[in-house]
């Protein structure tokens, strides 16, 4: 096992790395902008080290002077967290290259699999189903982008190859919008990724998000653990992340996860991941796999009982993953809700001083958040400032838990989005699990004109 492990993160998930290193008896060292010296896992580390300005490009992303805090303080591996450095594999690179542990897969695995291109050919290869459309990037050509729109039928979505974020998407409902929104893709696409490479698919109309974790240790024994329904979402940000999703059947999880696990063994994949797809119509569309821990492991840790941080951290001290598939059948039903520092209803970050703070508690509730009373919320990072998860013996008492756990929550100086999840919680569709990636939309719609 490692002795000391350095954090290049910050917020709630620095946090979770810091509990799992101190479980496993390795000592942590926080890295921090000069906004976060009170980050709670700054408080707590072993060491701590100041390596820039708010300003994340300066800080948390300034791959120096986390590899420089890495040798002052004689770490032996770097945890990325997610966000920030995580899918970054020349940062990847750069820290296998100066000696240390990247813990996440080997820089080039990062590297085939950020390319959503790529990604899609491996995973066709792999015979993972993936959503239908043009075959690798589109040529400059025209009539040769018509055709492939024409072959894979509108509407179709225009995505940059380099995407993430869900930025330079575009969707083509005729053939009129095409060349002129391939354009606009392109032009957004090189602002945002230095790569006008674009390429298109069918675009899906009311798919549900589910995607699978795997776990693969430096031998090649690979796991899956399941799904996460994560459709609960506003401008492709997830809102609220359940597991098991609903409807799914052990057979069909079983096939779908045999498939990642096979896609994950032909790449040689190690650590976890998550194998993200659209669900439409009983089918599975692959569209990314994600080479990090996710925001929403919890719900996944919660019903299989699997410490995934702990599980990534021992796979990258090259121990063997002893977990067999068949221990993994998920146990009852947990949820996630994620708690924003923001307006409810308009979703403008609410910066400032916590004044006061209760977290939910009693059986089958997890709170997995950084803040306490006094905290100030920065203005310079992500409005996420912890989640809320419960664990169920099924859906429908997981839903009542999450709702008594939310009225229990108090966060007071600061707007939360609490009121928007209590409203998610109430809501008849949700309560069916008939909601669909577009869903909140609605809702949002309906709430801000009924009250
Ligand atoms: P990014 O990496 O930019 O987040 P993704 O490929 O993960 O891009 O897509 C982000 C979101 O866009 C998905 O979660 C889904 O909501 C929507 N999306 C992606 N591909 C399609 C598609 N083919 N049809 C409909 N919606 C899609």
């Amino acid at each position: 096992m490692f002795k000391k492990i350095l954090i290049a993160n910050r917020g709630e998930i620095a946090l979770r790395i810091l509990r799992a290193c101190r479980e496993l008896g390795v000592q942590t060292v926080a890295v921090h902008s000069t906004a976060d010296r009170d980050l709670k896992h700054v408080l707590l580390a072993d060491e701590a080290v100041c390596i820039g300005p708010p300003a994340a490009a300066k800080s948390y992303l300034n791959m120096a002077a986390i590899i420089s805090a890495a040798e002052i303080a004689q770490a032996d591996a770097i945890h990325p967290g997610y966000g920030f450095l995580s899918e970054n594999a020349d940062f990847a690179e750069s820290v296998e290259k100066s000696g240390f542990v990247f813990i996440g897969p080997r820089s080039e695995t990062i590297r085939l699999m950020g390319g959503k291109t790529s990604a899609k050919a491996e995973m066709i290869a792999a015979g993972v189903p993936c959503v239908p459309g043009s075959e690798g990037v589109l040529p400059d050509d025209d009539a040769a982008c018509r055709t492939a729109a024409r072959a894979t039928g509108y509407p179709v979505l225009i995505k940059a190859a380099a995407g993430g974020g869900g930025r330079g998407m575009h969707v083509v409902r005729n053939e009129e919008e095409l060349i002129p929104k391939i354009h606009l893709a392109r032009t957004e696409a090189q602002a945002a990724f230095r790569d006008s490479s674009v390429f298109l698919e069918k675009y899906l109309e009311t798919p549900r998000h589910i995607e699978i974790q795997v776990l693969a240790d430096a031998r090649g024994h690979v796991v899956h653990l399941g799904e996460r329904d994560c459709s609960m979402q506003r401008r492709n940000q997830k809102v609220l992340e359940e597991s098991p999703a609903s409807g799914i059947e052990p057979a069909q999880r079983e096939r779908i996860g045999a498939l990642c696990v096979e896609a994950c063994r032909r790449i040689g994949y190690r650590s976890a991941g998550t194998m993200e797809f659209l669900y439409e119509q009983g089918q599975f569309y692959f569209i990314e796999m994600n080479t990090r821990i996710q925001v929403e492991h919890p719900v996944t840790e919660m019903v299989t009982g699997v410490d995934l941080i702990k599980a990534q951290i021992r796979i990258a001290a090259e121990e063997p993953l002893t977990l067999r598939q068949e221990q993994l059948k998920p146990q009852g039903h947990s949820i996630e809700c994620r708690i924003n520092a923001e307006d409810p209803r308009r979703f403008i970050p609410s910066p400032g001083e916590i004044k006061k703070y209760h977290a939910a508690g009693g059986p089958g509730v997890r709170v997995d958040s950084h803040v306490y009373a006094g905290y100030h919320v920065p203005p310079n990072y992500d409005s996420m400032i912890g989640k809320l998860i419960v664990h169920g013996s099924d859906r429908a008492a997981a839903i009542a838990r999450m709702q008594t756990a939310l009225s229990e929550m108090i966060v007071e100086g600061i707007q939360t989005n609490l009121p928007l999840q209590q409203r998610i919680l109430q809501d008849e569709v949700f309560r069916r699990g008939a909601h669909h990636i577009h869903y909140l939309d609605e809702l949002l719609q309906n709430w801000n004109e009924n009250g």
